[in-house]
C-alpha cells in the first residue's frame, strides 16, 4: 500500500539540518499550513526549494520584559553606594512616567524583531505593564496586551502571552509603592486580563496563554493559591530567589527560603517555570528537578544586574531542565545567552565544557537543553519533526566561522567562536520572516522605535 503524499505549501532544503535523532545532510522540508508535513535526507535541492546553509529548530525565548528594551545601555552609572539598582530604576520611573500603548508597541516590536534575527522563534512574555501612567486600569484592561499581539503579529514570532499577578511591594503584602502603579491589579481584573489575552491572542498562529504571578514579594499566598487555575491548563512562570536580598526576607517573613517556600506551598510540577531561581540549596535545586519544573535562566541579564550564578551543571546532572530568557533584553541572542551561561558555570566552578556530556559537546548539550526547555515552558514542542510548526533558523555556512565544521562542532562555533549576527534565515510557522540576517520588517519597525524613543526618553 502506498500512502500519498500530503500536499505541501513549499519546500526548504539546507545543507544539514539537526534533527530530533541527530544531524543529517540534504534535508528537504515539506510545510503546509505553516507546519512541517515532510522531511526527506539524502535528497538534492530542487528547482524553487527556499533554504540553504545549516537548519537548526527554532527554540523559545522563556522570559521576556519586551518594554525594557528601551533602557539597555542607559543604566550603566553608578548611584548611591549602597543601590545597585538605582540607575535601573531612575530610569524605569520615567519609563513608566510616560511610555504609553503606542510607544510600547513600537519597542516590544523591535524586541521581537531582535528576538527573531537572533535566533529565537517563540517568545513567553512575561507581560506586567497593565495600567496607564496614572496607575488607572485602562478602559479595555489589556490595552498594553493588545500590543504586544500586536508586536507579535506583525513581526511573526511565536507568542506565550504571560499576563502577570501584582499585588503587593513586599513579602506579607506589603502595600505597593507609586513606582508600581501601573502594575498592580486585584483578582477579579486578573481575571478578566487572561480572559482578554485569550480572545486577543485567537487570531496568531499558535499562540498561547498562561499565567505568572510575579514573584512571592508581590503576591500573598491566598493569591497565589488562586492565580494558577486561570491558567487553563497554560504555563505558570514565577520570578524566584533572583538576588540574596529576597532570600533574606523571604527568610525574615516566613522562615523558608524563596524555592523552599514555593516547592512546600505551591503544586510546582511540569507546567511550572522558576525564573532566575538563582540562590538554591543542593535539596532545593534537586526537588526542583524531581519536579521536571523548568528553570528559566536568564544569564546575560543575570550577570548585568549582579545576581549571581545558578548551578545549571548541577541541575542538569540530576536531570533538571532549564530554558533561556533574555529577560532585560540588554542584548538579545540565543548564542549569547548559552554561551554566557557555560562561562558562569566554567568562571565558578574553574573548569572547562561543564554543560557537555559524554554523548555530546557543550553546544550541543546547551542547545538541546534549551530547546526542550523552552518548549515545555512555552507550551509549545519545537523540534524539526513532522506534525510541529515550521520554526527553523538557519546559519551561513559559508562564514569563516563554519569552515570545516561538521555535526556539533557547528553549534559550539556559533555559540562560543562565531561573530554576532550569524543568523542566516528564519522561517516562523513556514514563512521566511528573516533573510540576510535581518528582518523583512526591520526599517519599518526601526523607524517607528526611534520615534518612540524620543517621546519615552527625549
Ligand atoms: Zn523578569
Amino acid at each position: 500500500m502506498t500512502t500519498k503524499p500530503q500536499p505541501v505549501d513549499r519546500t526548504l532544503w539546507f545543507e544539514t539540518a539537526l534533527l530530533p535523532d541527530g544531524w543529517a545532510r540534504d534535508v528537504r522540508i515539506g510545510v503546509a499550513q505553516g507546519r512541517i508535513a515532510r522531511i526527506e535526507t539524502g535528497v538534492a535541492r530542487a528547482a524553487g526549494d527556499e533554504g540553504g546553509g545549516v537548519a537548526l529548530p527554532g527554540v523559545a525565548n522563556v522570559h521576556s520584559h519586551a518594554f525594557q528594551r528601551a533602557m539597555a545601555g542607559l543604566t550603566e552609572a553608578r548611584g548611591p553606594a549602597d543601590d545597585d539598582f538605582w540607575t535601573w530604576r531612575a530610569l524605569m520611573y520615567r519609563f513608566l512616567d510616560r511610555g504609553g500603548p503606542e510607544e510600547i508597541e513600537a519597542i516590544a516590536a523591535l524586541a521581537f524583531i531582535e528576538m527573531l534575527e537572533g535566533g529565537f522563534t517563540r517568545v513567553a512574555e512575561f507581560h506586567y505593564l497593565h495600567n496607564d501612567p496614572a496607575g488607572v486600569a485602562y478602559a479595555d484592561r489589556a490595552e498594553i496586551a493588545s500590543r504586544i499581539v500586536a508586536a507579535a503579529a506583525e513581526t511573526g514570532i511565536g507568542l506565550t502571552l504571560l499576563p502577570v499577578f501584582y499585588a503587593h511591594s513586599g513579602f506579607g503584602g506589603q502595600a505597593p509603592a507609586h513606582g508600581q502603579r501601573r502594575f498592580i491589579s486585584d483578582l477579579d481584573g486578573f481575571a478578566e486580563l487572561v480572559a482578554r489575552g485569550k480572545a486577543l491572542t485567537g487570531g496568531l498562529t499558535d499562540a498561547v496563554v498562561g499565567v505568572a504571578p510575579h514573584s512571592l514579594r508581590a503576591v500573598t499566598p491566598e493569591q497565589l493559591a488562586a492565580v494558577p487555575a486561570l491558567a487553563g491548563g497554560g504555563p505558570i512562570h514565577i520570578h524566584v530567589a533572583e538576588q540574596t536580598r529576597e532570600v533574606e526576607h523571604c527568610l525574615a517573613w516566613s522562615g523558608a527560603r524563596p524555592v523552599e517556600w514555593l516547592l512546600a506551598n505551591a503544586p510546582v510540577d511540569p507546567r511550572w517555570s522558576l525564573i532566575h531561581a538563582t540562590h538554591v540549596t543542593e535539596a532545593e535545586r534537586r526537588e526542583v528537578a524531581r519536579r521536571e519544573a523548568v528553570v528559566g535562566l536568564c544569564p546575560i541579564t543575570e550577570a548585568n544586574l549582579g545576581d549571581g550564578i545558578f548551578p545549571a551543571a548541577h541541575l542538569v546532572a540530576d536531570g533538571g531542565r532549564f530554558g533561556v530568557g533574555t529577560d532585560s533584553n540588554v542584548q538579545i541572542g540565543l548564542a549569547e545567552e548559552l554561551r554566557m551561561l557555560e562561562y558562569s558555570q566554567r568562571l565558578s566552578r574553574r573548569g572547562r565544557a561543564l554543560m557537555a556530556d559524554a554523548q555530546r559537546s557543550t553546544g550541543r548539550a546547551l542547545f538541546d537543553s534549551a530547546l526542550r526547555g523552552g518548549g515545555q515552558a512555552s507550551g509549545v514542542e519545537g523540534g524539526l519533526s513532522v506534525g510541529r510548526s515550521a520554526d527553523i533558523v538557519s546559519l551561513d555556512a559559508g562564514r569563516a566561522a563554519f569552515a570545516d565544521r561538521v555535526g556539533d562542532a557547528i553549534l559550539d562555533s556559533w555559540i562560543f567562536a562565531a561573530p554576532t549576527g550569524s543568523v542566516a534565515s528564519v522561517w516562523r510557522a513556514g514563512r521566511q520572516v528573516v533573510k540576510d540576517g535581518r528582518h523583512l520588517a526591520r526599517d519599518a519597525v526601526e523607524a517607528r522605535y526611534r520615534q518612540a524613543l524620543a517621546a519615552v526618553l527625549g
